[in-house]
């Protein structure tokens, strides 16, 4: 039986919480397409948080395929406490308390655990909870209440956020639990840290001082200011998303579509992948089929070549998570079936051929499309090679080899991307070309009659010195025996 593969190149995160946490449904969720887990640092305890992250090191065990982990920092985001029931129904018109008291809170009053938001806000002041759902404004406030009249009711539940797009708040990079919380996943082991409410390339700086190269970093594009900054963000970041719930509350919603088309075109370009993440198939937390529109929605992610699109709530707290990974892997494999598709992805590739590494994955790509290539395979050590072939956005599959777990969980997220783990002597070229094929036909990539391309920097083991491109007939380099696995 021919091992698991997919077959299909933009990546599925996929959020864990209350819905997805036994080893059962992550390995459901795994074999029905999503590649990486978010773990959410709003919600879950270092206990839960924890579970969840052995069992996906044992799935992977299990299943034998590399599997990236995405830790979501809270970052200064503001959120409500908890309520004793879990969650209230405010209704328009009724008054309603923010307060410092951790008390849990019930229909007439919660806490809101920031001291520094008291002092900034002013009478009038809209506050937006639950991605804006809910509207209160603000009718008298001291050191450490707000009491608000309700102007859009609605449902708000335990730990939900909070914006207040009036007021400009004092707010830190990083707040203390995000501290404690990095140091936590970083001494677990995660291959991506995702950064929330970044404002400046500082913040990602100052993130990444802390991390010591423990975890990769990825900034939560969510307000405006980092729109606005988004060049210099994105230049010190490895990686980018689409943060569209808050970023929907902060701006009008109307600006998100040219907004995410920016970011998924400057991201591309660079060669650092881009998140498409929130509410791309809502309506699944409670139905087993998705909106149109939704659909819609995760198609555009894909036309505009996003490396991934997410799921938050529908896997993590929803009750058909299955389904919507199966729902995105399925538009996912339909529109890259589909020639525009191709003709878009084609038209958007927007790089600046600057350095010898760039000439051969672009050479590699054009081969590939103009003669009869099954798949283009890159030997990595350190991730550089396999970024630069996915930014060409090839239309073979991309099969990335390293002897090194870690950054093959990393490509993990990475548009198109297979990736697979060597050990032994991969010093050799030699021995990497007979490596690539065994890959490429153990996965049904390429069969003995067809021939793949292999990339790499010689010496190995000197990261970003792709300078090898060979064309390596199948059947040929079979026949070679008794050479590594
Ligand atoms: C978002 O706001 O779109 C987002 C992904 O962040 P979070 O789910 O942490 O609110």
């Amino acid at each position: 039986m021919t091992p698991m593969r997919r077959h299909r190149m933009i990546k599925i995160v996929a959020t864990l919480g209350p819905s997805s946490s036994s080893y059962d449904m992550i390995r459901a969720l795994f074999e029905a397409g999503a590649d990486v887990f978010r773990l959410n640092m709003s919600h879950g305890t270092h206990d839960e948080i924890a579970a969840r992250h052995a069992i996906i090191r044992q799935v992977e065990q299990d299943l034998g395929r590399p599997i990236a982990i995405l830790a979501d920092l809270q970052g200064p985001k503001l959120r409500v406490g908890v309520f004793a029931e879990g969650a209230v129904e405010v209704q328009e018109g009724q008054d309603f308390r923010l307060d410092l008291d951790d008390a849990p809170g019930d229909a007439h009053r919660v806490n809101l655990p920031h001291p520094e938001i008291f002092r900034a806000l002013n009478e009038n002041a809209n506050l937006l909870v639950n991605d804006g759902k809910i509207r209160l404004r603000v009718v008298k406030c001291g050191p450490d209440f707000a009491d608000c009249k309700v102007i859009v009711g609605g449902t708000i539940s335990n730990r939900k956020g909070v914006n207040v797009p009036d007021v400009v708040l004092p707010l830190a990079a990083l707040s203390p639990k995000d501290r404690t919380d990095l140091e936590f996943v970083c001494n677990l082991g995660v291959d991506w840290l995702a950064l929330s409410f970044v404002q400046r390339a500082s913040d990602v700086t100052e993130a990444r001082e802390l991390a010591q190269e423990r975890a990769a970093i990825l900034s939560k594009i969510e307000k405006p200011a980092a729109v606005k900054a988004f060049d210099e963000i994105l230049e010190v970041s490895d990686g980018i998303m689409v943060a569209r719930g808050d970023l929907g509350v902060e701006l009008p919603v109307q600006n998100l579509p040219p907004i995410q088309k920016r970011l998924i075109r400057r991201a591309r370009a660079v060669g650092k992948p881009v998140i498409v993440a929130t509410q791309m198939l809502e309506s699944m937390i409670e139905s087993p089929v998705p909106t149109r529109a939704e659909v819609s929605d995760v198609a555009t992610a894909i036309y505009e070549g996003a490396d991934a699109v997410m799921l938050s709530a529908e896997s993590a707290a929803g009750s058909y998570p299955i389904e919507a990974v199966t729902t995105m892997s399925n538009v996912a494999i339909e529109v890259e079936s589909d020639p525009t598709y191709i003709e878009i992805i084609d038209a958007s590739r927007k790089v600046d051929h600057t350095s010898i590494a760039d000439g051969i994955v672009s050479a590699a790509r054009e081969l590939a499309e103009k003669t009869d290539i099954a798949a283009i395979c890159c030997f990595t050590e350190s991730g550089t090679t396999a970024y630069l072939v996915a930014r060409e956005r090839p239309h073979v599959p991309i099969i990335a080899i390293t002897p090194i777990l870690p950054v093959a969980r990393r490509l993990s997220l990475v548009w198109g991307v297979h990736c697979e783990t060597v050990t032994g002597d991969v010093e050799r070229f030699k021995k990497a070309v007979i490596n690539a094929v065994r890959v490429a036909l153990k996965y049904g990539f390429a069969t003995e009659s067809d021939q793949i391309l292999v990339t790499a920097g010689i010496p190995f083991n000197q990261p970003g010195t792709t300078n090898i491109l060979r064309v390596a007939p199948c059947a040929e380099h079979l026949i070679m025996k008794g050479e590594p696995e």
